[in-house]
């Protein structure tokens, strides 16, 4: 229904680091700050100080135990935005075009004015990325803070996105994964950064570096077992976690309920 571009200049993305998040949530409050204060509709709050609160957030950090045998039980925390898919299929399912990714930096943004609300990109979008603001009618998704990155009137530090700018673990990382020299290609490749569900060929920009044993000064032991690497099908610890986020439920005022 909607085309997506068959290569982009840049591909803009983020590397989140697992070994070094510290599960904070400072990522989700600054993104939800900048997203409601700038960029599009507002993100709004249903019942923020009543039962069952709700809110639409671009950014969410779901936090697991992980325990492998014969190891201690560990903490893992895994934020959770769009990843900018190469080949998104909420861009081709939307029936409107208000989806789209740009050609120039790989960015996959929601034209608000176009967008009819059906909601089935968040129903495409196999990790939960997206959510159907209550108040507003549109969808919305992290825009990898498009109107920070570039803005000229800002400072040069702060044309990162709001939720690097702010990680006081400096667990977040911004750059373009098509420069080979750049920071967040070179991180990837000196930390076997991981594609999320790779089988599904979404092609994610993002990549997650993987958290590594706490217990253990062993650098053989360090990646196993949970950092099989990816190969056909998602195995160790990124297979679990793919797992876990399979069983997000679709629905928008679920996800809502767990930050
Ligand atoms: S993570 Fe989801 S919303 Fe983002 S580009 Fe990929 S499919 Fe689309
Ligand atoms: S909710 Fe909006 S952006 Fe998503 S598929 Fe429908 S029209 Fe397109
Ligand atoms: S701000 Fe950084 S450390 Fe805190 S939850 Fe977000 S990514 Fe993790």
């Amino acid at each position: 229904m909607t085309d997506l571009p068959t290569t982009t200049d840049k591909k803009l993305g983020l590397v989140i680091d697992l070994d070094t998040c510290v599960g904070c949530h400072a990522c989700v409050i600054s993104c939800k700050g900048w997203n409601t204060e700038n960029y599009g509709a507002p993100l709004s709050d249903q019942r923020p100080y009543g039962e069952e609160p709700m809110g639409t957030f671009l950014n969410r950090v779901h936090s697991y135990e992980v325990k492998a045998e014969g190891q201690a039980a560990q903490t893992v925390h895994f934020p959770k935005s769009c990843l900018h898919c190469e080949n998104a299929p909420c861009v081709t399912v939307c029936p409107t075009g208000a989806s789209y990714k740009r050609k120039e930096d790989g960015i996959v943004l929601v034209n608000e004015q176009s967008c009819i609300g059906c909601g089935l990109c968040a129903w495409a979008c196999p990790y939960g990325a997206r959510e159907l603001d209550q108040e507003e009618g549109v969808m919305k998704k992290c825009t990898l803070c498009v109107d920070r990155i570039y803005n000229e009137n800002l400072p040069e530090e702060d044309r990162q996105p709001a939720c690097v700018r702010t990680c006081p673990a400096g667990a977040r990382h911004f750059g373009d994964f098509a420069d080979p020299e750049s920071n967040v290609s070179i991180l990837t490749a000196e930390r076997g950064g991981m594609d999320l569900m790779p089988e599904l060929d979404t092609a994610p920009v993002n990549k997650y570096l993987p958290p590594r044993l706490k217990d253990s000064f062993d650098d053989e032991s360090i990646l196993a077992p949970f950092l099989d690497p990816v190969a056909e099908e998602t195995q160790g610890f990124m297979g679990w976690l793919d797992k876990q986020l399979s069983r997000l439920p679709g629905d928008t005022k679920t996800q809502s309920e767990d930050v």
